[in-house]
């Protein structure tokens, strides 16, 4: 069921409560906490566009980082408020507390069209505990909900589902933003009835995150090509040898039922046939978190189906990488989340940007749709500056695999039907 939205609804003079993504990169300069990626800030734009434009008064909750219910300074919001105006021009304030009389008092002051952000939700452990007191008074300031933070949205959290049952329960709106709007449409609508052939690939480090989502996939999909570590569990559990490389030896009967469901669906079901493998070697050191540092030496093709000795998979090959471009650029529906390989060493790399550059190639040319599901496959259309050419990638990445595995999330369900 469609979701309301901001653009059904009067906002105007009304005190709208919204919950974003501004969970942004921070890194310490001169002693000050700056801003060094601003696309999640980027992204809240286009809704807070219509909420100013409509007169709106707005006040945005988010969280920053981890800081367990303590006040951390380095987790503070005040310079994404900062850069917020920057970017904007719009009339931005910023106070610090989420709850409370001094909250209150500065909704209280905000004339239409205004934004007041308040500091990190996180700094109250009741956030997370979706604490029905904490979400009351978070509450207060709130003549309407909107939901625009889609990759908190499968957290029950006092912000991103308490507040909104608050909010309704007296009789107000609780409704989606733009971009979780666009979320929805794309990670859920337009999959219900794919164009075919609908290819799904599948990387990353275990089966175990993706699991749920293949099995769903598979009621759907044409083909499914699978990369990344978690391919090496499948060839476990196919008996092949698979060295040293990454595997859940306690989930080859999940995969292997998983084979056996493509086999009966008829579904495609791709493994890499080729590899590039590498040795770890320790190097007697240890990293700030106490775990031991290795090397990766000596990567190289494997063609063999299986990966011997102290050798381990990093990678897809190159006939892999082909094979598995030549099933995609056919493709009219394509959903991708993780990596081939280990994607952030540029020696492993390879067959990431492969894969990325035959779903641009569907896009552009075959009039694919292509939904990118978070995480890892972002980060590397990114880097490799594909970003913009695909038809959508999603904000979340826990969220994006929950929302594809079928599962309803907190943050959605809390919002009203159309
Ligand atoms: P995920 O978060 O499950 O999508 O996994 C992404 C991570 O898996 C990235 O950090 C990759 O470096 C890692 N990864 C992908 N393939 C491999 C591999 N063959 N061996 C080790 N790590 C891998």
């Amino acid at each position: 069921m469609a979701k309301l939205t901001i653009k059904d609804v009067d906002v105007r003079e009304k005190r709208v409560f919204m919950r974003v993504d501004f969970n942004v990169p921070m890194e310490e300069k001169d002693g000050k906490m700056v801003v060094t990626d601003v696309t999640r800030i980027k992204e809240t734009l286009p809704t807070l566009k219509i909420l100013v434009d409509k007169g709106a008064k707005i006040i945005l909750a988010a969280h920053l980082g981890r800081p367990k219910g303590k006040r951390e300074a380095t987790m503070s919001l005040a310079p994404v408020a900062e850069k917020l105006k920057e970017m904007t021009g719009y009339k931005v304030s910023f106070v610090d507390d989420c709850i409370g009389p001094k909250v209150e008092q500065a909704a209280a002051a905000l004339k239409a069209g205004e934004i007041l952000v308040l500091e990190n939700v996180r700094y109250y452990n009741e956030e997370e505990a979706n604490d029905p007191a904490f979400a009351e008074k978070l509450a207060k300031v709130a003549d309407m909900y909107v939901n625009d933070a889609f990759g908190t949205a499968h957290r029950a959290h006092a912000s991103t589902e308490g507040v909104a049952h608050i909010v309704t329960k007296r009789g107000g709106k609780a409704v989606a933003g733009l971009l979780m709007e666009r979320e929805l449409k794309f990670l859920g609508d337009e999959l219900e009835k794919p164009a075919r052939p609908f290819v799904v690939i599948l990387g990353g480090a275990k089966v175990s995150d993706k699991i749920n989502v293949i099995d769903r996939l598979l009621e759907k999909a044409d083909a499914i090509l699978i990369g990344g570590a978690m391919a090496y569990t499948f060839k476990l559990a196919l008996g092949f040898k698979t060295g040293k490389s990454l595997v859940e030896p306690d989930k080859t009967n999940v995969a292997k039922a998983a084979l056996d469901k493509a086999k009966a669906r008829k579904v495609q079901f791709l493994l890499p046939s080729d590899n590039i493998v590498a040795e770890q070697k320790d190097t007697g050191k240890v990293n700030k978190k106490g775990k031991p540092v290795f090397d990766i030496v000596n990567p190289r093709l494997n063609s063999s189906d299986n990966i011997e000795g102290e050798a381990a998979g990093f990678d897809i090959g190159p006939e892999t990488a082909k094979s598995y471009a030549e099933v995609i650029r056919k493709a009219k529906t394509i959903v991708w989340n993780g990596p081939m390989g280990m994607f952030e060493d540029p020696r492993f790399a390879e067959g990431t940007n492969a894969v990325a550059k035959a779903v641009v190639e569907a896009t552009q040319k075959n009039g694919a749709k292509s939904i990118i599901g978070g995480g890892d496959s972002v980060k590397a259309l990114n880097k490799a500056k594909l970003g913009n050419k695909v038809t959508f990638m999603s904000t979340g990445g826990g969220a994006s695999l929950e929302f594809l595995e079928g599962r309803v999330l907190p943050g959605v369900a809390a919002l009203q039907d159309k």
